[in-house]
């Protein structure tokens, strides 16, 4: 491995870095150039809607994603937004090159290993950590998006932004989803805490605002025009200077200034791909840990007839919860981001390795106990875009937990992407966490966006999903649904979630009772009937060359065509 590179370090080295394992194995051909079927799957109607205007006008695959960005920041603000970290992984159909777009929060500067500790060096609990001023990341998604529109965008960069300021300043009606979700986190926690949110989401009385509320957002649409003009105005000046006061003012404020802010600089990576029988198969690379884990999994179970042990055979999910447990416990032990630890990318997912860890699979019953192995060595919304040329954008967007830290400036929710770190910088044996906080660090991600390629290096499937650690679950779910078991989008995603990482593994309630049974007979513990908030959105390519798309029923997603 070429060895870890700096914060500060260029575009270009980070590139260098992975290219040993990505782009070297990315199987790519240019496409044709006659325009084809366009597609968005997103998961909110106004979102998808965005999306294909800016198709419409003209724009490509990258114009669409700033058009949905900015749409489900305002309408699905609980789940990603400005405020918040990506990563896009782009197929580029002219160049046959796939690149990922790294717009992953960083922490401010003054950030210590201890920063989740309290005086006494215990880990603050979560719901605490959640909405101090200490959870907000660097956002990374205006960045990142104008990198991405810098190097490929079609229409003016000022033209994405209309769709959603004019939403914003019309109003939308709340969906029942964004309401359980407004009500849940009154549940949780004491709202009024948070003014901005409690005024922004609540009424008078501090109720809920009710499903189908018309809600207008003036200040995110000033935002979104300041934004529109120059991206570097989210970055600098009177927003830079709002977002720094939501973050540093109580309880535990944070440490972000006005420099971490204008120095924030998004990175473009290689993907991580591996193949997997005829496909290719590419995800995000470290800082998140999908590109690694979800090729993890794949691999393990290359080496079992899984078309012969379908979704109604307790055999075919027995393998996929193995494979599950044991690349969540290499994910767990090595995976941070590469630019302060050294992650053994290449050992973790090379052929040798995958062979011992699939071997410990080849057996009847549950693995007592899955260890993270010893590789040989010398961390949200989903959606995807492909328009008329063939570039496809896989983009999953976070703001980390419900409504981010509920802290709001400019009108929108910032992150709380930095409890995404290991709260005890030290692992059980004393020695340093690989995810411990850093000052500039990223924290571990689980997001996955991906596109697989055929045997001929053509786009075939994009997916991805939300969903914290358990998103690396719910893409492979899907990878195995199609790929395997020939199942199609739509029913991939409708597949039940099962979630196994560590000894308990957990089974969606659409799961048949039989198999629940078969598997407890077989030695693992279930945690049944679980509700799993995934939000999958896929877009497929048929042979004939149409395109076919899945929307996760769990969240209030389509499909559309332009
Ligand atoms: N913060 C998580 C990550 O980046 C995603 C959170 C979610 O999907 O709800 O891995």
């Amino acid at each position: 491995m070429v060895p870890p590179t700096g914060p500060g370090a260029s575009v270009l080295i980070r590139i260098l870095s992975l290219t040993l394992f990505g782009l070297a194995t990315a199987a790519c051909s240019a496409q044709e150039t006659e325009p084809g079927p366009a597609m968005v799957a997103a998961a909110n109607p106004h979102a998808v809607e965005a999306g294909l205007e800016a198709l419409r006008d003209g724009g490509n695959a990258i114009d669409a994603a700033i058009a949905i960005q900015t749409t489900l920041s305002l309408v699905e603000p609980q789940s990603s937004g400005i405020g918040g970290g990506a990563f896009i992984v782009y197929y580029d159909a002219a160049t046959g090159e796939t690149i990922v777009y790294d717009g992953r929060e960083t922490a401010p500067a003054a950030t210590t290993p201890e920063h989740w500790l309290d005086e006494t060096g215990t880990p603050l609990p979560f719901l605490t950590a959640w909405t101090s001023g200490r959870a907000v990341g660097v956002p990374g998604v205006i960045a990142m998006l104008a990198t991405a529109h810098e190097d490929h965008g079609a229409l003016d960069w000022a033209e994405n932004f209309t769709f959603a300021a004019g939403l914003a300043e019309d109003g939308f009606e709340i969906s029942p989803r964004l309401h359980s979700l407004i009500l849940r986190t009154a549940q949780i926690r004491d709202v009024s805490a948070s003014p901005a949110m409690r005024n922004y989401l609540f009424d008078e009385v501090g109720e809920a605002l009710p499903a189908g509320h018309v809600l207008t957002n003036a200040g995110y649409a000033a935002s979104l025009r300041l934004i529109a003009e120059d991206w570097r105005n989210f970055y600098e000046g009177p927003l830079a200077q709002d977002i720094v006061e939501a973050v540093t003012a109580g309880p535990i404020p944070g440490q972000m200034t006005l420099e971490d802010l204008a120095t924030y600089t998004p990175e473009v990576l290689a993907p991580v791909c591996r193949e997997y029988r005829a496909w290719n198969i590419c995800s995000a690379p470290p800082p998140s840990s999908g590109g690694v884990t979800v090729n993890q999994i794949m691999g393990m179970l290359e080496p079992f007839d899984m078309a012969a042990s379908g979704p109604d055979t307790a055999e075919g999910w027995r393998r996929f919860i193995e494979a599950s447990r044991l690349a969540y416990a290499d994910r767990d032990a090595f995976i941070a981001d590469t630019a302060f630890v050294d992650v053994p990318v290449e050992a973790l997912l090379s052929d040798n390795y995958i062979a011992a860890r699939s071997a410990l699979i080849d057996r009847d019953t549950a693995i007592p106990s899955v260890p993270a192995g010893t590789p040989d060595v010398p961390g949200t919304s989903h959606f995807v875009v492909v328009d008329a040329d063939g570039n496809v954008v896989s983009m999953t967007a976070s703001v980390e937990f419900l409504f981010g830290s509920n802290r709001m400036a400019g009108g929108f929710f910032l992150n709380n992407q930095l409890t995404d770190f290991t709260f005890n910088p030290l692992n059980a044996d004393g020695s340093p966490a690989a995810n411990a906080p850093a000052g500039g660090k990223r924290p571990r991600s689980s997001m996955s966006p991906t596109i697989v390629f055929n045997a001929d290096g053509a786009f075939e499937l994009a997916t991805g999903s939300p969903g914290g650690t358990s998103i690396i679950a719910y893409v492979s779910k899907t990878l195995v649904g199609m790929l395997d078991w020939g199942l199609t989008p739509q029913q991939a995603i409708e597949l039940p979630n099962v979630v196994a990482r560590g000894d308990v593994v957990r089974v969606e309630e659409t799961f048949p009772a039989e198999l629940a049974d078969e598997l407890r007979a077989m030695g693992f513990t279930l945690d049944a009937n679980r509700t799993e908030n995934s939000g999958l959105h896929i877009i497929r390519r048929l042979e004939d060359g149409t395109l076919t798309g899945g929307a996760d029923p769990r969240r209030e997603g389509v499909v559309g065509e332009p």
